[in-house]
């Protein structure tokens, strides 16, 4: 059985739902950056300020923050699926040396793949209900922005945030940062790449046996 793993993979390709459906089913901690960084805040700890200067102005963190908040994680688990981090190949070096010095390692890196025009469909179809917060797509619910929320019948909109051009910014960002990481780990051997097209299910199915199986 795997218990230390980083999901890598572009918007909408599902990682934070994979990571949380993993972390309910084999009980390995689902940590994301922002998530500690959520945590600290709420305990108010010198970090915790720190990281909300930059939060606050929508800045990603440095490599030098990210990397306190993963160590001083790390002090007290050797369990993980790590979701969204690394995001730099300096954090993904700097973690090698951080879990060296704990005899650890990561066992597999799973890269969610999914093609550019994918990831735009999905995202720009998405509309997120105003009262309750389920989140649609257009295409896989059959509905549109004039239809009520088929939960709770709530008036249904896209994050104004969910335009083409962000989009297309936040993807060319996507691929500078994560080709370097994933040769990175292609040439360490732990790089498993998985089609996520054919949706949630048989994502997590493959997942689910591949960690089951002898790392
Ligand atoms: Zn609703």
């Amino acid at each position: 059985m795997k218990n230390r793993i980083v999901l890598l993979g572009p918007p909408a390709s599902g990682k934070g739902t994979q990571a949380a459906l993993l972390g309910t089913v084999f009980g390995i901690p689902h940590v994301s950056t922002g998530e500690i960084v959520r945590s600290e805040r709420a305990k108010g700890t010198a970090i915790g300020l720190e990281a909300d200067s930059y939060a606050s102005k929508g800045l990603l963190f440095p490599d030098e923050l990210a990397l306190r908040f993963v160590g001083q994680w790390l002090g007290t688990h050797s369990r993980f699926v790590f979701d969204g981090f690394p995001r730099t190949i300096g954090q993904a070096t700097a973690l090698n040396s951080l879990l060296e010095s704990k005899s650890l390692d990561i066992q597999t890196v799973y890269l969610l793949e999914l093609p550019d025009s994918e990831v735009r469909s999905r995202m720009l179809g998405r509309l997120t209900c105003s009262v309750c917060g389920a989140v649609f797509n257009e295409t896989f619910h059959k509905i549109s922005a004039s239809d009520p929320c088929p939960k709770c019948d709530g008036v249904l909109a896209r994050r104004r945030d969910d335009t083409l051009e962000a989009l297309d910014h936040r993807l060319a960002q996507y691929h500078e940062f994560t080709k370097p990481i994933t040769d990175y780990y292609e040439a360490a051997g732990i790089l498993r790449k998985v089609d996520v097209r054919f949706g949630r299910d048989s994502v997590f199915q493959l997942l689910y046996n591949d960690i089951r199986a002898d790392a």
